[in-house]
């Protein structure tokens, strides 16, 4: 295809392209303001007025503080969730919901029946931390617990949802179920498959699924999701590189795998650059080498271990191929030998379209139809995916930053959120459940 010739490829092309993507949306919130005020002409208590919700999440605001930074205060890892579970059951059985714990291990799942049979919608939240040490933030609240802290905002799920849990429960539910599903583990150890595993998505079968995420990338009272892939499919590599040590003064005698390893990690980057669709997105990331004994010593082998992020189904299916046969191409070479290993992580996680509209008519009753926006999919990975492979779903994500000290990234160890957000967060599930229910 010749690009001086083709429209297509044209900047004219591209800006009718941002025109009509902009017309589309103009259009869509447009229909949603409609929607609204069909929401706001309907009187009476029911599943359409959640236009409250948010002054009932709101009157919960100092109970979700209290509960998120007694979270933060106690941190605890994958599978380790017992003081955090316990606290969470113990809540839900308060409101008078069938509660079940040791779900996937450490989970808990709460569920909320309604008068009148229907489907089944569940919410979810995480609750586990990192074992990363917490910077000091000069809080009140800062990580009791040596080397472990809540630094992905995962101590704010879990008070969201034990919010939203308490205001659905106190309205009391006309048709359907809403499920809570608390998951252990989401960093890395899949917490969310053990529960499935478990039966969470069954008895009764869940129809439709929604999650949050905080996000300090967005200003507090904001919220943004991405139609389809939201959250990349992660795959661990590890790589042995094997050669034959000797003296480094005599390398001619022996196969010097660190030599080799440079080779390997440069050639692999033309994976990601040359090998795949520039149009899909593709990460590749050696994070760890280690190899070698002293200066004067011909490393015998190398270990590199790293990451895999995509967004393609199709692609992900590709890569494994793909490494191996660069590494098996620079290593026969150099006549090193190599043992390989491409490991499952998490799949990509795609947000249905119709749980998408469902989004963006709830997000514009509950937070305004200019305070949420469409975004692209970020590389990063979270386990809801198994979720969302299986019932049709929706994670977006919740604007936590209000200044300096709410802008480190998640997973910093100066990570922090600011707590006015909490309102939104808990008022946004409750109201996506209920949305859901009386259209189904
Ligand atoms: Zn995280
Ligand atoms: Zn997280």
């Amino acid at each position: 295809m010749n690009c001086l010739n083709d429209f297509s490829c044209s900047g004219i092309y591209y800006i009718t392209q941002v025109m009509q993507a902009a017309y589309v949306e103009q259009v869509q919130r447009e229909s949603f303001r409609r929607k609204i005020e069909q929401v706001e002409h309907f009187s009476g208590r029911g599943t359409m007025d959640i236009h409250l919700l948010l002054e009932e999440a709101k009157r919960m605001h100092s109970q979700m503080i209290a509960w998120r930074r007694d979270f933060h205060q106690y941190p605890e890892l994958a599978y380790e969730e017992v003081r955090t579970s316990q606290k969470v059951y113990d809540h839900l059985q308060s409101l008078g919901l069938e509660v079940a714990k040791g779900v996937g291990k450490t989970g808990v799942v709460g569920l909320l029946r309604g008068k009148e049979p229907g489907p089944t919608f569940l919410l979810r939240a995480d609750m586990d931390a990192l074992p990363i040490p917490e910077a000091e933030k000069g809080i009140s609240y800062g990580s009791k617990v040596e080397g472990k802290a809540h630094l992905c905002g995962h101590d704010a799920h879990t008070s969201i949802l034990m919010a939203a849990a308490q205001i659905l429960a106190n309205r009391g539910l006309q048709k359907g179920n809403i499920k809570f599903m608390f998951q252990p583990a989401e960093e890395g150890g899949a917490g969310a498959k053990a529960m499935i595993d478990d039966g969470v998505l069954e008895n009764p079968r869940v129809d439709a699924a929604a999650a949050l995420h905080v996000s300090p990338a967005y200003d507090t009272g904001t919220l943004a999701v991405a139609r389809g892939p939201g959250w990349a499919a992660t795959n661990a590599i590890n790589i042995r590189i094997i050669g034959q040590g000797g003296h480094a003064a005599a390398p001619h005698q022996t196969v010097d795998s660190i030599a080799v390893s440079a080779q390997v990690i440069t050639a692999l980057q033309q994976v990601a650059s040359r090998q795949v669709n520039p149009l899909d997105a593709v990460v590749l990331t050696i994070g760890q080498m280690t190899g070698g004994y002293a200066r004067n010593v011909i490393a015998p082998e190398v270990h590199l271990s790293g990451t895999v992020r995509t967004l393609n189904p199709a692609l992900r299916e590709q890569m494994p191929d793909k490494i191996e046969k660069i590494i098996k191409g620079v290593t026969d070479a150099f006549g090193a030998g190599y043992e390989f290993e491409f490991l499952d992580g998490y799949p990509v996680l795609v947000n249905d379209d119709r749980m998408v509209d469902l989004f963006a008519e709830t997000s514009s009753i509950i937070a305004g139809s200019d305070r949420w926006q469409m975004i692209s999919p970020g590389m990063g990975g979270e386990d809801f995916a198994f979720v969302a492979e299986r019932v049709p779903s929706v994670m977006f994500r919740l604007g936590t930053r209000s200044g300096e000290e709410t802008s480190y990234p998640l997973h910093h160890p100066s990570f922090n959120l600011d707590e006015d957000a909490l309102p939104l967060g808990a008022a946004m599930l409750a109201s996506i459940a209920l949305n859901y229910l009386s259209k189904h």
